[in-house]
């Protein structure tokens, strides 16, 4: 049997036809006789055993008896109308009962023969009953073949149209009945390896399991598969990136960086910067574009690593870029960097949204004749008119909210491509690195500079309130800053601006001018506005900056010792984890204050705790992984990796090494996959990547 009867379309199937073949398209991306056998139930019920029916209790499961049908009869009138019967055993009876294909089940049900029933009943007027329960004469019921029995996710379009999880496990029966053998998609070194079943023992089973034995072989075969082919692809896909795209050598490291690491440098690296450091620097020498992801907890120092791989680049003849994904942020990097650079003898410029005419022409000729070694901008740094005269290294901070296209676009703006060095202060765990950034190289600042002292987070109700103001009058004596963050939701926009605003009226009465003044910074400000109220609280101006989440990345204010969140249960963690992180940075010990309501969802309460019991970023990446699965993480919607129908990166860990190990093992030996009969693997790998676009999409 060939691929090409499994790329049949799926209308082709008896029974399915034009409309319904649309809607499966539609609801379930179910095009292909292919992605069918790929659409697997989503639990089993055993059909082997079966209930008295005065076990029936109201568990909410689905119970399978034996009896006999007594009294099937049509009652009521017009929209009433409705067939029941009952059904007997020896020990109880119960009700039966239609409200459509009333005449259909009026012709199968016979009086006082015996039959096999089974449904999920539903408790009503002080009983049990069955609606719409599937039924067949004990002599039709074959054992053997019923022992578990598929249930298949469907959706209310399709059941309307007679596709619930019955109506689907008919398709697949009928479509595993014209099957032969299927084609077998890993190599019999793979599958001796692990001594999986063949392909076609795991796609019938895992659609009808012959037993339990065969239904969890089938699953793990089936599971490695996908994880297997992920990593393939992945490593693949970096394996020809590495070959193919030549990358510029950065051979020296010369006198600006010498100049700086000896002269400028505010302070001793810490290992963890020295040691990345280390790895960027070989990577941009090994002559292959370098692809490197940059995890480091919010504060741990990533700013001074990429400004020390920007000048590497420099020394070596080139120009370096780095992009923020925000004004406030890149105009912060822009002074941090340029403070840095004092004394030294290299042009670093701004270029966003709000520079000037004039001045953007003059840096677009300075960028284009290389008189600008470094510049430092946000999204207005891809566009078309921006020229370079030889980009070296883009550093992109906060990767997340950079679009793939974007970071694509970036490449295409030398001859050869630029270094790329993504940084990001969201940690997320190593298997979902593993799975959604699998293709770029991987470094870790796992340590923060010395003498800082840990955040000291507390959970406070309202009733607090007054305490509150008192600690922060307190710090605010002592010379501290505060910020102050409500929580800003689209939807709600206007409500969360209402709160904010109520909020910064009752600090300003608690906290009066002259003695206080008070910031404010939110979305609906124009730019120049909120630069103003940001620069104001800069400089010391103001103690309290009250604002909405534009301050969650990035901001380095080192005097800023308190975080107060309001509605903090409205957060999720990544984001509470990265407010938290805008204090804690200078000598001085630092608190985060989290007011929440008293109504707490479980969820939410296990947000608050999370981050009263731990300040390690990578534990509360793993908390959140778990409590809102690994699709809804920070950053991986876009990537179509995470779209497993069995495997899950938390629960499968192991699998997913394994996995890894794997694909990295078969590709250091044959890259292009043609030995070995390993070219089943490339077959299959471009069977499902015509099929799943979004891969290439990953870079
Ligand atoms: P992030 O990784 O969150 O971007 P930053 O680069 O903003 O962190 O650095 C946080 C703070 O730590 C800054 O004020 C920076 O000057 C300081 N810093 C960075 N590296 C060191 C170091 N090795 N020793 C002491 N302070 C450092
Ligand atoms: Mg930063």
């Amino acid at each position: 049997m060939s691929y090409e009867f499994l790329k049949t379309p799926i209308e082709y199937l008896k029974g399915v036809g034009p409309k319904r073949a649309a809607l499966l398209r539609s609801e379930l991306n179910i095009s292909t006789f292919d992605d069918l056998l790929n659409y697997f139930p989503f639990r089993y019920v055993d059909r082997s055993t079966f209930s008295n029916i005065n076990e029936i209790d109201n568990d909410q499961t689905y119970f399978q008896l034996k009896g006999k049908i007594l009294q099937p009869q049509i009652v009521g009138a017009a929209r009433a109308k409705r067939l029941t019967a009952y059904l007997k055993d020896d020990t109880g009876i119960i009700e039966l009962v239609w409200f459509q294909g009333i005449n259909w089940a009026l012709e199968k049900i016979k009086a006082d023969v015996e039959y096999i029933v089974f449904g999920k009943p539903n408790y009503f007027n002080g009983k049990f009953n069955l609606s719409h329960p599937e039924i067949e004469p004990v002599e039709d019921f074959d054992i053997l073949s019923s022992q578990l029995r598929p249930f298949y996710p469907s959706t209310e379009k399709l059941k309307s149209k007679n596709l619930n999880s019955r109506g689907i496990a008919k398709l697949t029966k009928l479509l595993i009945s014209q099957i032969e053998t299927l084609p077998e998609t890993l190599s019999p070194q793979v599958i001796n390896r692990f001594k999986f079943v063949s392909r076609h023992t795991a796609i019938i089973n895992i659609h009808y399991p012959e037993n339990k034995e065969l239904l969890n072989k089938a699953t793990t075969r089936l599971k490695f598969e996908e994880l297997f082919f992920i990593q393939l692809a992945l490593l693949r896909y970096k394996y020809v990136r590495t070959i193919r795209l030549k990358g510029h050598v950065f051979k020296l490291v010369g006198d600006n960086f010498n100049t700086f690491y000896k002269r400028y440098l505010p302070f001793e690296l810490t290992n963890a910067q020295k040691r990345v450091i280390k790895e960027i620097r070989a990577d941009m020498g090994s002559g292959h574009q370098m692809n490197r992801l940059l995890q480091g907890d919010v504060g741990s120092g990533k700013t001074l690593v990429a400004l020390m791989c920007m000048l590497i680049a420099i020394d070596n003849g080139f120009q370096a870029s780095l992009m923020a994904p925000t004004e406030i942020l890149a105009q912060q990097h822009f002074k941090t960097i340029s403070d840095l650079l004092l004394g030294m003898d290299l042009k670093a410029k701004l270029l966003t949204g709000s520079t000037r005419k004039a001045e953007r022409q003059e840096i677009h000729d300075g960028l284009e004749s290389g008189v600008v070694n470094i510049i430092i901008g946000t999204h207005a740094l891809i566009e078309d008119t921006v020229q370079f005269k030889n980009l070296g290294l883009v550093i992109i901070d906060e990767q997340h909210r950079f679009g793939v296209e974007q970071r694509a676009r970036l490449w295409q703006k030398n001859e050869m491509p630029p270094h790329v060095l993504v940084m990001t202060a969201t940690p997320i765990p190593r298997t979902l690195a593993m799975t959604v950034y699998g293709d770029l190289d991987y470094s870790v600042i796992n340590e923060l500079p010395p003498g800082r002292k840990p955040v000291q987070t507390y959970h406070y109700y309202d009733n607090k309130r007054l305490m509150l103001y008192g600690f922060l009058k307190r710090k605010i004596a002592e010379g501290q800053q505060i910020y102050v963050v409500y929580p800003l939701i689209k939807e709600s926009e206007n409500l969360d601006l209402a709160d904010l605003m109520a909020g910064y009226e009752s600090l300003s009465r608690t906290f009066p001018l002259p003695d206080y003044a008070i910031s404010i910074v939110h979305g609906q400000m124009k730019t120049d506005e909120k630069d103003f109220e940001m620069q104001r609280f800069i400089k010391g101006e103001t103690q309290i900056m009250v604002a909405t989440t534009v301050i969650e990345v990035g901001v380095d204010i080192p005097n800023a010792s308190v975080m107060v969140i309001e509605n903090a249960e409205r957060f999720g963690l990544s984001q509470l984890h990265q407010l938290r992180g805008r204090v804690g940075r200078g000598a001085q010990q630092s608190f985060c204050i989290l007011m929440t309501s008293y109504k707490l969802t479980a969820d939410g309460k296990k947000r608050i705790d999370t981050m009263v019991k731990t300040t390690d970023g990578f534990k509360i990446a793993e908390v959140d992984m778990k409590l809102r699965g690994p699709g809804d993480m920070h950053g991986t919607r876009q990537s179509g990796m995470l779209d497993l129908r069995l495997a899950d990166i938390i629960r499968d860990e192991k699998m997913l090494r394994y996995a890894r190990d794997l694909a990295a093992e078969i590709l250091k030996s044959d890259p292009d996959l043609v030995k070995n009969n390993n070219h089943i693997l490339k077959e299959r790998l471009s069977q499902l990547k015509k099929h799943q676009k979004d891969w290439s999409l990953i870079s």
